[in-house]
Order: structure tokens, then C-alpha cells, then sequence
């Protein structure tokens, strides 16, 4: 074989500004014989880019450079590759597809802290005196260098604001007096280290060895330290014997002990307790699944299977199956999942299943966490990474399955910082590259997989069957809520222990019906009712409200003038306790005014719904009432979250009223009434997924209901009784619902028959917005008629619906082509574009 004397580098480095669009090319360096044997593609290294020394990875090796001229790559960061083979194909495939630096998309798949940043040391250049400076900042600057020696950029930073210092070290430098050299710093994120002690005198007897020793801790640490025969963290000893430091010390003067530091994993899932499960007996649904996936998994020819099966229907059931198995023949499985705070359930079912064989990714970890977690998937001491979408990054070498659960689920959509990438499309690929099996799950699959899977691209399977749960712990609840008669019903089919339910029935009201019936309350007729029965026999009950905040826009009741936010545009939301307005765009916040700005009329008021309305609306209608609610200014992290559920699942509150999904799986056997407030408030959105959001959002809310031992009823609050949205999710009717939806989507020429791209610019002078549009549209229009392209291929360029926001004009144009990446490389994307390939959202 030809000797690796080369390698392609792509650098991290933070300093260059990346220009959506251009990829940037990796440089060649040649490889020093002491690197050439023990660098591999993946390998984190040190290679000098202009006067600096920057971080970057071996993307490729080879025996022969295209240029004449290397430079040496300096050292090797680490002796593991940080990238897999197939992550760094992943990553290429990233760049070509989201139009995005290659450089981006390899630091998606590291965690925060491994790539440190370049730094500067700054050191005097001899005997330098403070009076030799000009400024006070220089004579900080020589003081403090004179009294701690060499000092780094960081270090720095703590004693002199970064502007102050770096001029000051600059001028100096310049007159001879100082010299300021590139150095790296240190990865930031280490594993955390321990203490440990053990003992090492194995042929000494206790008591001589402690001759002269009084303390009576002495004895104890070493019955101790020799029934555990191993090192131990100190902080342990400490806690079993009494003693502290100094006990340890002295022995260690004696020989008698040994200190060492030992690297131990942060673990997120370390104080979680898990209950250990065993898989049930599945239902006869589950096992056609399953022979299906199984037989998948086994086979070396992966498959794309799409999952669609009705809330509890037991999709996770199969996802837990689908790991065991993957876990059984020595592989790695990824789980991907919307939102871990919103499917607590399920992350909590993967625990008690695999216990620490699986590591746990979310928001709420802290850098070191996450680092750690990195560091045991690529060591293979964790088998299978459950997370949001960033998961799909995850360092497994021999990945051989991924599920993405909710498929159909927006946050899996990556919309800053580019790549703006879809995790679902990441997961397709990636599996290709591995050869690894994809589950793709939901109850109201996305369009996109839906259409894939009728063109038989992916496999359907389906579950549309209810399982109510497992015998025993539907006793278990009973027992514990004292329900006297419960509703469920067995299987015919399945194994005995399993208990299925219907569908809850759902019954539309007519909003505007109302009105002209003389009710103007937010509870319709119906949902009284319900709420009535329900409150009276101690249930409890749901009310969900696709908003937040206490109503979504103040009117003027005289000139219809709306408040917006001065920066965006966008209605500005009334907050009640204080009466702020505020803009969810930008956070502008200003006190609700006493008097229209337009018209100066005293009759401005607010319009519309937030959960604070309705919270005030119940305890109106039902004083004692107990009302909790569940929204973005209520639970703001994962703990509040927790609490909030977990008060109402105790009882402690009788109605929920919430802006999220109430969370999957959660066990909620009181609630027998769920009202959707306002089901079409995103209908009257111009988007053209609005219907499909819509209908997702409904069945989710639907699905949730009547999962009580006793039963349970929707009702849909519409001004839209008739859209079809609306009438197939309150019938369940997912195949009713995709025929129309499909239908309109072919005729005007949306996804999944047609490929969008998004092309957005912004500015703060809006003629400059427009002109810029302008051009660019021309160059586009230009570009499809050479490629013999009908114009009609783009839509716009126009305002979108948030027409402003942070106080910047937003102009964009839609693409429509198969291939959007090709073409749009061949025109050479202006500077301040953001591009987005296939976006969730058009508004
Ligand atoms: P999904 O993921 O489709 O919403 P789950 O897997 O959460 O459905 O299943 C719904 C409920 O049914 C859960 O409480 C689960 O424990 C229970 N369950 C699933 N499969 C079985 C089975 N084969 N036998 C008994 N109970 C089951
Ligand atoms: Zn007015
Ligand atoms: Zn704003």
C-alpha cells in the first residue's frame, strides 16, 4: 500500500465568518512520520491556517496532495478519532443538501468543548517597568505581566475588559516591549476527576501499622479500605469512617496507603431510580408489527419502516423491542424524540428497560454532561442514545437502528444556526450510510413519509387499535382512585393481560352558533355541560388552547387599530398580573396604554384568548374550582414541567389548562371531559402545512383523551365546523383526512409533490429588503429559463406574514425544485441569505 502522506483537514475555526452557501474546501497538509502511524480519518488534530494554530479533522488520507506546497499538521489532539467514517460521509451529505459549510456540519456531531479555540499567550519581552507604559491600560497590562509571568488571553480576560487589554498589548507589542504568540487552550469540558485511595500494604498486619496512630477513625479505614480491596473515591472514606484528609495523609506517610485520581462519567441518569420491566405479551397488532421489524433487523438489507398506529396503540412498546434486539446482537440504536420534557414517559420506560446501557441527551445538560455522554457512546460503554433531534449526531460505530418518534413532530427541524437541517431526513441518510433499519412512528404521520411510504420507498405498518393498558396496573389504579366500575374491555385476539379501548367519541360545536344563540362565554353550551357532570362527580378535566398569554392581540373597539410590537410588527400579547404587552418575537415589552395611539379612544381592550383568560373564565363559572396551567410562562424548564403534571395527576387540581401537549403516556385516569377551546386557530395561519398542523394537533389532543379507567369525551370549540381538517380529526379519519389534504397539496403544487426552498433577507431599511429581493429573483428567474425551467418554479419574492421582525424588513421567495442545492450553486447565493431547504414553516 502506498504510504498516507497527506491529509485533508477541514479546520474549526471560529474566527472566519461562514457564508450560507459556499463550502468551504478542506486544506491538504503533509503528516510528520511521527503522526503518519497513528492518525486515522476522524482524528482531531492541530494544523497551522495563516499565523494561527486552529483545531480541525482528518476528513481523508492520502498518498499524493494536489498542491505542491504543505505545511505540517502539528499534533494530534486525541488518540480516538472524534468522528466515525459514516459521520463524516454524513456530514458531506449535510453540506451538499442544506447548502452549509463543511466545517458546520462536523461540529454538529461534537460536543460543546472538544474543538477549544485558538488563544493568545502575551508575554514581556524582558525587564519591562510599569513607567515604560503610555497608557493606564498598558501600565495594568506590564503590572500584571510583571508579577504573574506569561499570561493567556482568558486568564486575561478576568483582570482587564478584552478590548482594554488586547489594544494595550498591540501598541506594546509593537514598540519591542511585549510579544504575543498563538497558543491553543484547553478543551473546556474534561471528565470529571475523583480521588481515590487504596490500601497497598498487603503484608503489614493492622496493628503494627497503626502503632502510635490514636484516632479511632484509623482501624476503620483500614477494615475498610481492605474489605473493598480496590481504590476507592476518597469521599467515600470519608463518609464510611468519620476521618478526614489528614487521617489518609498520615497513612500515606506510612506507605500503608496509595492516592490516584480516577476519571468518572457524569451521567445524567445517575439519580434516576427505574423500576426494572419486563416486556409484556404483545397484542396481536404489536406481533404482525413486529415480525415485520424483527425479521428487518436481522436481515443485512436495512428498511425504512413507517409506523403509523393511534396514540397507545403500542408504538414504544416496539421501539423497546426493536433496541432489546439491536442491544442482543452486540449493536447501537438511536431513539429520537420531539421533546424530552414533554415525553418524560418515554425516556423513563427506555431507563427501566435498558437501564445504564443508555444514554439520555437534552436541553437541560450541562456542557460537562454532555461531553461525557459523548465520550461513552464512543468508547461503546453506552449501547443506545435516546434525544432530540441533535442525537442523530451521536458518536456509534455500529449503529444499527434509528427511531424517530412523532416523525411528524416541527422540532425536528433545525432552524438556526445552519445547517438547517430535518433530523428525519439526517436519520434516513445516516442509516444508509450504516446500513442500520429506521422505524419512523406517529399517530398522524408527516405527508412527506406518508407519500414516501404509498410510492413503497418505506414500508406502512399499522396499529389502529387502543391498547387501555396492562391488567395489573389497571387494577393498580383502580385501587388507587377507589373507581368502582371500570370501562375497558378485552382483546379477542391478544394475550388476556392486555385491555383495549375505544376511541374517545368527539363531538364539534359550532362557535358561531353560539353567538347566535346568545352565548358569548368561552365555554360553549356543550362544554358546560360537560364540565358540569364531570366537576359534580369529582373528574378531572383538560382544556386545551393553542395560544399563551392572556389574549392574543389588543384591539381598539373604535377604529379596529391592533397594538403591535414597534420592532416586528407582529400583535403584541397582553399578560395579565402586571397588564404588560409583550411580543413573543422579539420580548419587546411595554404597559398595555389607557388609550388607542391611533384614535385616542379609551375603548382598547384586549381580544382574544390566553390561558390566563381562561383560568379567570372557570373560577367565574365554577368559584371552587382548582385550576392549574400548563404553558411556556408556567413551566419554563424540565423541573416545572414535572411539577405541573405531577400536581395534576395527584388530583391536586381539577382542570389543566394547557398550551402544550399534555405528555405521552402520562397516566391520567381522572380526566373524562377535553375541550380544545378554539380548535382552528392555526387554520387562519398562510401557511400551507396549516391544515395538516391543525389536523396533527387535534388528533394529539383527541388521542389523549378517555385514556381513564372511566371513560372520556372531546369537544372541539371551532369557527370552522366544516373545514375537513377539523371533521377528520374528530373522527379519527387519518386516511380521509391525507386523501383531501393530498389533493390540495398535488394541485398547488406543495410538498410532497413538489420541493421547496426558502430564500429569506432581512434588513432594517425595508426599500433595501425589496431591492435585494428583487435582484436576486431576477438572477433566479434568469437562471431557471436557462435551464429551460418554467418561471412559475418561484413563488415571490413578497413580505412573509411576520413581515418584520426585531426591527429588521423580512423579504422571501420560495423555490420550487428537486434539486435546489445544484441550482442554487450554480448562482452563487449574495451574503446575508438564509437558506432553507425544505422548511417546516413558510411564514
Ligand atoms: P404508543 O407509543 O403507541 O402511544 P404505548 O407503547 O405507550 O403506545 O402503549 C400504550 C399503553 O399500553 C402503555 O401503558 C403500555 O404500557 C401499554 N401496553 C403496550 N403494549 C402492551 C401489551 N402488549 N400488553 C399490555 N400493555 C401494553
Ligand atoms: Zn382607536
Ligand atoms: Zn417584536
Amino acid at each position: 500500500m502506498e504510504p498516507r502522506r497527506f491529509a485533508e483537514v477541514v479546520v474549526f475555526s471560529p474566527a472566519e465568518p461562514s457564508v450560507s452557501g459556499t463550502v468551504r474546501p478542506a486544506f491538504t497538509y503533509h503528516l510528520p512520520d511521527e503522526l503518519r502511524e497513528r492518525v486515522a480519518v476522524g482524528s482531531l488534530v492541530v494544523v497551522p491556517l495563516g499565523p494561527r494554530r486552529v483545531y480541525g479533522t482528518i476528513v481523508a488520507l492520502s498518498a499524493e496532495s494536489p498542491v505542491p506546497q504543505t505545511r505540517p499538521v502539528e499534533s494530534l489532539v486525541d488518540p480516538e478519532p472524534v468522528l466515525t467514517p459514516a459521520q463524516i460521509g454524513l456530514a458531506r451529505w449535510l453540506s451538499r443538501e442544506y447548502l452549509a459549510p463543511l466545517h458546520t456540519c462536523l461540529t454538529l456531531m461534537l460536543p460543546p468543548g472538544v474543538v477549544g479555540h485558538a488563544d493568545v499567550e502575551v508575554e514581556l519581552t524582558g525587564e519591562i517597568e510599569p513607567r515604560d507604559a503610555r497608557t493606564e491600560a498598558q501600565e495594568h497590562l506590564i503590572t500584571v505581566l510583571d508579577s504573574r509571568g506569561p499570561l493567556r488571553g482568558r486568564q486575561l480576560d478576568r483582570v482587564l475588559p478584552r478590548r482594554k487589554w488586547r489594544s494595550a498589548a498591540s501598541q506594546l507589542a509593537r514598540r519591542g516591549l511585549v510579544v504575543t504568540s498563538p497558543l491553543l487552550a484547553p478543551p473546556t469540558a474534561r471528565p470529571k476527576q475523583v480521588r481515590t485511595v487504596e490500601w497497598i500494604a498487603h503484608d503489614v498486619d493492622a496493628d503494627t501499622a497503626l502503632v502510635g496512630l490514636r484516632s479511632e477513625c484509623y482501624p476503620a479505614i483500614v477494615r475498610f479500605l481492605r474489605a473493598e480491596g480496590s481504590p476507592v473515591d476518597v469521599s467515600w472514606v470519608y463518609a464510611e469512617t468519620g476521618c478526614t484528609r489528614y487521617h489518609l495523609n498520615k497513612l500515606a506517610e506510612r506507605d500503608l496507603v496509595d492516592f490516584d485520581t480516577e476519571e468518572v462519567w457524569r451521567d445524567p441518569l445517575a439519580d434516576e431510580t427505574f423500576v426494572p420491566d419486563t416486556p409484556p405479551r404483545l397484542t396481536s397488532d404489536q406481533r404482525a408489527v413486529w415480525d415485520a421489524v424483527q425479521s428487518a433487523i436481522c436481515n443485512p438489507q436495512p428498511a425504512v419502516f413507517l409506523l403509523h398506529g393511534v396514540t397507545g396503540s403500542g408504538k414504544t412498546e416496539i421501539y423497546l423491542r426493536s433496541v432489546a434486539e439491536v442491544l442482543a446482537r452486540g449493536q447501537q440504536a438511536i431513539v429520537l424524540v420531539p421533546e424530552i420534557s414533554l415525553t418524560p414517559q418515554t425516556v423513563h420506560r427506555f431507563g427501566a428497560r435498558f437501564g445504564q446501557r443508555i444514554g439520555i441527551l437534552h436541553s437541560a445538560l450541562t456542557a460537562g454532561e454532555r461531553y461525557d455522554t459523548w465520550r461513552r457512546a464512543r468508547t461503546g460503554l453506552v449501547d443506545a442514545i435516546i434525544g432530540p433531534r441533535s442525537a442523530v449526531f451521536s458518536p456509534l460505530s455500529s449503529l444499527s437502528l434509528i427511531v424517530v418518534d412523532e416523525e411528524h413532530d416541527g422540532s425536528y427541524k433545525q432552524e438556526a444556526p445552519p445547517p438547517r437541517y430535518h433530523a428525519r431526513d439526517v436519520a434516513l441518510e445516516l442509516a444508509r450510510l450504516n446500513g442500520a433499519t429506521v422505524i419512523l412512528g406517529s399517530a398522524t404521520p408527516s405527508l412527506e413519509s406518508y407519500h414516501r411510504a404509498r410510492r413503497g420507498e418505506f414500508r406502512l405498518l399499522e396499529m389502529p387499535r387502543r391498547i387501555m393498558g396492562h391488567t395489573r396496573r389497571l387494577h393498580d389504579l383502580q385501587t388507587r382512585y377507589r373507581i368502582p366500575q371500570i370501562r375497558y374491555h378485552a382483546l379477542d385476539d391478544g394475550p388476556a393481560e392486555a385491555r383495549y379501548i375505544p376511541l374517545p367519541p368527539v363531538q364539534i360545536v359550532d362557535l358561531r352558533a353560539e353567538l347566535r344563540a346568545g352565548n358569548r362565554s368561552i365555554f360553549s353550551r356543550a362544554l358546560q355541560r360537560a364540565m358540569d357532570d364531570a366537576l359534580g362527580r369529582g373528574e378531572q378535566v383538560i382544556l386545551f388552547l393553542n395560544r399563551r398569554g392572556t389574549a392574543t392581540f389588543v384591539l381598539c373597539r373604535d377604529c379596529g387599530a391592533v397594538l403591535r410590537c414597534p420592532r416586528c410588527d407582529t400583535p403584541l400579547t397582553y399578560h395579565s398580573p402586571r397588564a404588560h404587552l409583550i411580543c413573543h418575537h422579539c420580548n419587546h415589552r411595554e404597559p398595555q396604554p389607557e388609550r388607542c395611539p391611533e384614535c385616542g379612544s379609551g375603548r382598547i381592550r384586549y381580544f382574544g384568548l390566553g390561558t390566563e383568560r381562561v383560568e379567570q373564565a372557570i373560577h367565574q363559572r365554577w368559584p371552587d374550582v382548582r385550576t392549574l396551567r400548563w404553558d411556556r410562562d408556567t413551566a419554563r424548564n424540565h423541573a416545572a414541567h414535572a411539577t405541573i403534571l405531577h400536581l395534576f395527576s395527584s388530583g391536586l387540581a381539577h382542570v389543566l389548562i394547557g398550551t402544550q401537549m399534555i405528555a405521552k403516556g402520562l397516566d391520567l385516569p381522572l380526566v373524562t371531559v377535553v375541550g380544545v377551546i378554539s380548535a382552528d386557530t392555526a387554520l387562519n395561519l398562510p401557511d400551507f402545512r396549516s391544515g395538516e398542523r391543525t389536523f396533527q394537533l387535534l388528533t394529539q389532543v383527541a388521542g389523549r383523551a378517555g385514556r381513564g379507567l372511566l371513560g372520556g369525551r372531546v369537544i372541539l370549540q371551532t369557527y370552522h365546523p366544516d373545514h375537513y381538517a377539523v371533521v377528520a380529526a374528530a373522527a379519527h379519519d387519518y386516511a380521509g383526512f391525507t386523501a383531501q389534504e393530498l389533493a390540495f397539496r398535488r394541485e398547488q403544487g406543495y410538498p410532497p409533490y413538489r420541493r421547496l426552498t426558502k430564500l429569506a433577507y432581512e434588513d432594517a431599511s425595508p426599500s433595501r429588503a425589496r431591492t435585494e429581493a428583487e435582484a436576486l429573483a431576477d438572477t433566479l428567474r434568469d437562471t431557471l429559463a436557462r435551464w429551460g425551467l418554467p418561471a412559475t418554479d418561484l413563488i415571490g419574492p413578497a413580505p412573509p406574514f411576520f413581515a418584520r421582525l426585531r426591527g429588521r424588513y423580512r423579504w422571501q421567495m420560495l423555490l420550487r425544485h428537486p434539486n435546489p442545492a445544484e441550482l442554487l450553486r450554480a448562482i452563487q447565493i449574495p451574503p446575508g441569505w438564509r437558506v432553507d431547504v425544505d422548511p417546516v414553516s413558510v411564514l
